[in-house]
């Protein structure tokens, strides 16, 4: 198929072309994202390849599909950015990447939480300055300490076994699906503000929904215990941000670990090095000293990337084979 791939970085052409055997697919890789602004650039094509920032709207919808898409191959798992009524309305197909490594991010998760604890970044510049000195570097036992999980999915199954793993005792909230198998290993399956008030390190793992928007906001905080550790690794807007930097400023979370933010898709995935950051909100969170923010980069590794290459080549292959898509997002 003749695919319009959008927010093209090094790592994207690396992998896309290692795995597109043949030249099965004809990729033009664009750097800009597809939103639309940028849609008019899809003429001539039959698919657009996206990523978790694009804005596929519905008037993004409306102009690829007169430039004849017909599918959207989204090569992330979360599908929050793509409007589904519209692209149903106009027979657009949508086809993701479900699974590809889940313990990427619950890996990612658990380094949030040992770096915020145990400080290794600050340990680690404080060295190469020559300052041998530990003061205030003090951290806690994860063993013993209770974790609470929301959505125990295929990442929030993964990181429920490392956090059984360091002798944490695992509480878990899921709306919709109690795996019977986390069960037997020893995770106990509590109410939402049970989970919000025991433990000591919440991590989101739940998709963002109409549902989810904000599950994390003054009032789910006001529940939580003095200096809880917040980790979300998940999407940004599960947090109400500005509720958050009230709960630091207060004391009342103790570490904030963010792999997303609600306003990333202005600032990920660029180097702004040498921009004035006009987000005020995400300024305020980098100057805490408990705070730790990756730019989404939880799904980084070599394992996940040939995953998502593989998957997302093949889901392209089945759409233009007319054969069964199993990885299609029915709304
Ligand atoms: P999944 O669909 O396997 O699991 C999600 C779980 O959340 C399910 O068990 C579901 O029942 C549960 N859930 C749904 N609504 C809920 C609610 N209202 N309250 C509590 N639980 C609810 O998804 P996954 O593969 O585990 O991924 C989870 C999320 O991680 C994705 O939606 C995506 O947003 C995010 N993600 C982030 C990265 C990253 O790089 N940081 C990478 C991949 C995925």
């Amino acid at each position: 198929m003749k695919v319009a791939f959008f927010s093209t970085k090094s790592y994207d052409k690396e992998y896309f072309n290692r795995f597109n055997d043949d030249n099965l697919h004809e990729i033009t890789f664009f750097e800009v994202p597809l939103n639309n602004q940028t849609a008019g650039l899809t003429t001539g094509f039959e698919a657009v390849c996206v990523f978790v920032n694009d804005k596929i709207d519905e008037e993004t919808i409306e102009i690829i599909s007169v430039n004849g898409i017909k599918v959207i191959a989204l090569r992330c798992a979360g599908f929050n950015n793509v409007d589904l009524k519209a692209a149903k309305s106009r027979s657009v197909s949508i086809v993701r990447v479900p699974a590809y490594s889940p313990e990427s991010v619950a890996e990612h998760a658990t380094a949030l939480i040992l770096t915020l604890n145990r400080k290794t970044h600050k340990a680690y510049n404080r060295v190469r300055e020559g300052n041998f000195s530990i003061e205030n570097l003090t951290g806690f036992n994860l063993s013993g300490k209770t974790v609470g999980v929301i959505g125990t999915g295929l990442i929030g199954s993964s990181f429920c076994k490392i956090m059984l793993g360091f002798g944490c005792k695992v509480l878990a909230y899921d709306d919709i699906y109690e795996s019977p198998d986390l069960i037997s290993k020893g995770v106990q399956y509590k109410k939402l503000d049970e989970l919000l008030t025991q433990s000591d390190v919440i991590s989101l793992h739940c998709p963002l929904t109409p549902e989810t928007a904000h599950i994390i906001n003054a009032n789910s905080i006001s529940k939580m215990k003095n200096g809880v550790m917040l980790i979300n690794t998940s999407r940004g807007a599960l947090i109400n941000a500005k509720d958050a930097i009230e709960g630091l400023k207060s004391g009342k979370i103790g570490y904030l670990g963010i792999d997303v933010y609600e306003q990333e898709a202005d600032l990920f995935f660029q180097d702004l090095s040498e921009s004035v950051i006009q987000d005020d909100v995400i300024s305020r969170l980098i100057s805490f000293p408990n705070v730790l923010i990756t730019g989404h980069l939880g799904f980084f590794t070599k394992e996940a990337l040939e995953e998502i290459a593989t998957i997302t080549l093949n889901n392209l292959s089945d759409f233009e084979n007319g054969r069964e898509l199993l990885n299609e997002i029915k709304s």
